[in-house]
């Protein structure tokens, strides 16, 4: 590992900084802060944490020494002034005399003694760093730090590969008291460089930022340069037979890892999913795993996100899927009860009083294919998933050198459930959708895009199809970081089955369609060419059929049920003059919707259909719009809201009628009417 300092990189931050008032020290710790964040060898996801000792003016203008010490879960690789709390520092110091402190007494200390009182809450590792003398504290989870003292001697470890030069602090969960130890250990040893936090991570120091920094890359140097030194060639043993593809896989593992609500008849938790393959992964993947996925986390704090330990399912041969689903079902069972007796004799330990979390893995290995991450969210999935691919990383090394040893259980439990660690998590209401996937087709379109953005509006995950990709991408943007577009011509079976694969890749699987993908076509039905009927039939009843099949074949497979969306139009219903070639499938689309609803029932498949009138969009162009109005004598407000209720109808009020579908639970075979009103289209 290289330092990344440059005096040019460091000497512009702090220029930039000082016409905002911010000085020299904070600005460089603001830098090497940045640059330790960058590397994901030294820091993933919020963990790790810097500080510095320096002074400032309070509210009543004193000057006083404080604590700047970056915020809980903040990301270290964008941290801004604000992510880096200062806290008055003699209180905190003065807390050293205390034998221990409840965390939310510690809590109510700092938040009583921050600079700024709307601060961010301070780390939970801030009193290691308020108790260590140095001006800059860095700490860090480096993954060949991790590999070398998760170990069973991982004390003599630490003493031959960095001689010395780093005071070793046996396991401690952290907070006060681990911080306690640490001043000890190096009041004991006071010409140390850093500490070894024992199956945590590693703590360095120094009087400038650059010392501090700089000594942690030195030191995890040291560690990748004995791991390399040391480590044991390994064999691979297992030459897995082909495996059935991601695409085919992942509805299944999603499926498993769901659970009925026992509170609602229907609903489930579902989780979704992130894959993971590549060489690295594969490789640990033929190791002695159950022995390993046993063995534990590799740093205390990524119990929050990986719970306890992963999942291991069995080969997914090619052509056995059926064996590899039953399979699954019966290792996600096991390992739910494992969780659930985890959780009963840990929570028995420490007095009770803990919720259960649900006992759901967050990560999934799958011999031969790869992993999954797995979480309420797509980020919360990814970040599971880069979690994993770091335990494999840990461990892969760990077990070169010698044999990887993690914490004990009561101390994972203990991470897992501490409140203050959860904090960082966030204090989520979870929306009514959170953990479903939906697909919606026409998505770039005006009723589309409503859709999506309604339907992620209501915690799920969208997947945005649409034969116009750059469109559909734009609209994904907009949405947010996880919306996936996806090119679909819903008249071409390849491409429906690619893009429900690129769904199923992306996501694991799918649970809501919006099939709404369509397009207008005239002409008086006794003269009209056959060929213009062909082409609407192709969009406007066989899309629909096509991307319903596919979706219908995931929910299958996943055997949680599911909901199938049609957008059928009034024209379904109440037919136009000379618009049968558009009428006529949307009327063949209505009974194709209750066909589904007929025959996928009894899984728990609902079918309903929107029958919508006149929405400004592409089937209703301003122009189309103006060229009407005129031509019935009316304004385009007044043409626009022509109906009982005298409203404009819009494609947000469609997306609304969708989404009120998507949650009926008890309701399929419904088409529900968002036209303001209009007799002749009534369903009844
Ligand atoms: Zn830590």
């Amino acid at each position: 590992m290289k330092s990344a300092w440059a005096d040019r990189d460091a000497e512009a931050l702090v220029a930039h900084g000082a016409k905002s008032g911010i000085d020299r020290d904070l600005a460089l710790r603001i830098y090497t802060t940045r640059l330790l964040g960058r590397d994901p060898k030294l820091v993933l996801h919020g963990g790790g944490n810097t500080s510095l000792k320096t002074r400032m003016r309070d509210l009543l203008g004193e000057d006083v020494e404080v604590l700047r010490v970056k915020a809980s879960g903040a990301d270290m690789a964008a941290i801004e002034p604000e992510g880096l709390p200062a806290v008055r520092l003699s209180p905190l110091r003065r807390l050293r005399a205390l034998a221990a402190i409840a965390d939310d007494e510690l809590v109510g200390v700092e938040r009583a003694n921050l600079i700024d009182p709307a601060a961010p809450n301070p780390s939970v590792e801030i009193m290691l760093h308020a108790f260590l003398p140095h001006k800059f504290v860095d700490h860090t989870h480096a993954t060949a730090v991790l590999s070398v003292i998760d170990q069973p001697d991982g004390e003599v470890r630490c003493a031959e590969v960095f001689g010395g030069r780093l005071a070793f602090v046996p396991y401690l969960m952290p907070g006060f008291g681990l911080a306690k130890k640490a001043i000890e250990v190096f009041e004991r040893a006071p010409a140390s460089e850093g500490l070894i936090l024992s199956k945590h991570g590693i703590v360095t120091f120094g009087d400038s930022a650059r010392e501090a920094y700089e000594r942690m890359i030195e030191m995890v140097s040291l560690a990748e340069d004995f791991i390399t030194r040391n480590s044991k060639s390994r064999i691979i043993a297992t030459l897995w037979r082909e495996p059935e593809p991601v695409v085919a896989v992942a509805p299944i593992v999603r499926g498993a890892c769901s659970q009925r609500d026992e509170e609602a008849e229907g609903a489930w938790r579902r989780l979704v999913l992130e894959f993971r393959g590549g060489p690295a992964v594969l490789s640990l993947l033929q190791s002695d795993l159950s022995r390993l996925s046993e063995g534990g986390v590799v740093t205390p704090d990524h119990t929050i996100r990986t719970k306890n330990r992963p999942l291991v399912l069995p080969h997914a041969e090619k052509g056995k899927l059926e064996d590899f689903a039953r399979a699954a079902r019966e290792a996600v069972g096991t390992f739910t009860a494992d969780y659930q007796n985890y959780f009963e004799r840990h929570n028995k330990r420490v007095g009770g009083g803990k919720r259960e979390l649900d006992p759901l893995p967050r990560v999934v290995l799958v011999p031969g294919l790869g992993l999954f991450g797995l979480g309420r969210t797509k980020r919360d999935a990814v970040i599971a998933a880069d979690i994993a691919e770091e335990w494999m990383a840990v461990v892969a090394d760990a077990e070169r050198i010698g044999r990887f040893e993690s914490i004990s259980e009561a101390a994972m439990f203990d991470g897992e459930y501490w409140p203050l660690e959860r904090k960082k998590l966030g204090a989520r209401q979870e929306p009514p959708l959170a953990g479903q996937i939906v697909a919606v087709t026409g998505a770039a379109g005006a009723i589309g895009a409503a859709t999506a953005k309604a339907f992620a509006a209501a915690g799920a995950e969208v997947a945005l199809l649409d034969v116009n990709l750059p469109a559909a991408t734009l609209q994904a943007k907009a949405i947010g970081a996880t919306a996936l577009p996806v090119a679909c011509d819903v008249t071409d079976a390849a491409s429906v089955r690619a893009a429900f694969g690129a769904v199923a890749e992306n996501f694991g699987g799918v649970d809501i369609l919006v099939s709404n993908a369509g397009a207008a076509w005239q002409g008086r039905i006794g003269e009209v060419d056959e060929d213009i009927l062909h082409k609407s039939f192709e969009l406007n009843f066989y899309g629909h059929q096509r991307v319903a099949q596919a979706a219908v074949k995931i929910m299958l497979a996943q055997g949680t049920g599911g909901c199938l969306l049609f957008n059928v139009s009034k024209q379904a219903v109440n037919p136009g003059p000379n618009f049968g070639p558009y009428g006529v499938p949307k009327a063949a689309l209505l009974a194709l919707m209750r066909q589904y609803a007929l025959d996928y029932g009894a899984d728990g498949i609902r079918a309903n259909a929107v029958n919508a009138d006149r929405i400004r969009s592409g089937l209703l162009t301003p122009d189309m719009i103006a060229a009407r109005a005129k031509a019935r004598g009316l304004s385009e407000k007044d043409y626009m809201g022509g109906n009982l209720l005298g409203r404009e109808v819009t494609a947000a009020d469609v997306a609304q009628a969708f989404l009120h579908q998507a949650l009926a639970l008890k309701t399929t075979a419904d088409v529900t009417t968002v036209d303001g009103g209009n007799i002749a289209a009534a369903m009844r």
